[in-house]
């Protein structure tokens, strides 16, 4: 037993018993039908040992935590031509604004924010053959599982009431910064955000951000150092939408959240680490993720600043 395994038990044993407030994401109906109360986390050490408690092996709706995967991919296939079409700026506004596009004549902040993961989608549509069965193949080959999916329901739910990424895709094109067909973009994109894996399976994907060290033992070729890199600084400041810098503050770890309640956080020398909890704070993330992260990185005193 190492340090990590005491300690992410006490830590999930001291949460579970501690508060849980705030609600589920209810703005995509299906999501709202999730049990608010189940808690999951793993963790995946880069000496191969994965300790999991709780609900680490039920799926759930990772939302945002997919524009990470999809920036990869099209980082891998686009290189540094990427940039041109989205910045790498903390945005300072939520996830979903309108208003910074009409400044920024199109080009959205960032990637990890909607309007940046939408101009990503732009880039997946007019590259990949068919984007939904190849960024599931590139998810697959991070880790080696067969069995991770869509979730149709919540693809639909979303589309069905999704008018303010709508209009982001829309304003884009309207710049020139959309080549496709905004349906075509945005059924991708909606798609990609109905993503379901569970804790231990996010850990076992995100494996392709730690050391390359690592990555070079697993022969994982997924990203070079300098973009894996490069990918931990855009989570690091933009991953947890108006407050990054809080996580950033707490836990020191980069990361990525979703409004299904998951988080990931990558160290980038030794773990990668998912919880999920579906109620959320005021910001967008989850309530008792923040909190386990917290008090994880601060036992194990491992945040990386
Ligand atoms: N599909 C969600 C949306 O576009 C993702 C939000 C999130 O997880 O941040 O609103």
């Amino acid at each position: 037993m190492d340090d990590f395994e005491k300690i992410i038990r006490d830590t999930y044993n001291d949460i579970c018993n501690g508060k849980n407030i705030g609600n589920v994401a209810d703005y995509i109906p299906e999501l709202s039908c999730v049990d608010p109360d189940q808690l999951g986390v793993h963790i995946h050490t880069i000496e191969g040992n994965s300790y999991g408690y709780g609900d680490y092996q039920t799926k759930f709706s990772v939302q945002s935590i997919a524009k990470v995967l999809s920036l990869s991919l099209a980082y891998q296939i686009e290189g540094d031509a990427i940039w041109k079409r989205v910045g790498v700026e903390p945005s300072g506004n939520p996830y979903n604004s309108l208003v910074q596009l009409e400044d920024d004549e199109g080009i959205p902040r960032n990637p990890l924010i909607n309007a940046g993961a939408i101009v990503v989608c732009d880039i997946l549509v007019s590259r990949l053959e068919d984007p939904k069965a190849d960024f599931l193949d590139f998810i697959q080959d991070c880790c080696g599982a067969r069995n991770i999916g869509y979730n149709n329901k919540v693809a639909d739910s979303e589309k069905s009431v999704g008018y303010r990424n709508v209009a982001l895709c829309n304003y884009i094109k309207s710049f020139g910064n959309i080549e496709n067909e905004p349906d075509e973009v945005l059924d991708f994109y909606f798609t990609m955000c109905s993503l379901e894996m569970t804790c231990e399976e996010l850990t076992s994907v995100f494996m392709f951000l730690v050391s390359s060290k690592y990555r070079s033992q697993q022969n994982n070729k997924i990203l070079n150092e300098t973009k894996a890199n490069r990918i931990n600084a855009i989570m690091q400041v933009c991953g947890f939408y108006d407050e990054s810098g809080e996580f950033s503050f707490k836990v020191g770890l980069p990361g990525k959240s979703g409004v299904g309640g998951g988080i990931i956080a990558v160290h980038p020398e030794k773990y990668t680490i998912a919880v999920w909890s579906p109620r959320l704070n005021k910001k967008g993330n989850s309530y008792r993720g923040m909190k386990f992260l917290e008090q994880f990185t601060s036992a194990t005193d491992s945040s990386i600043f």
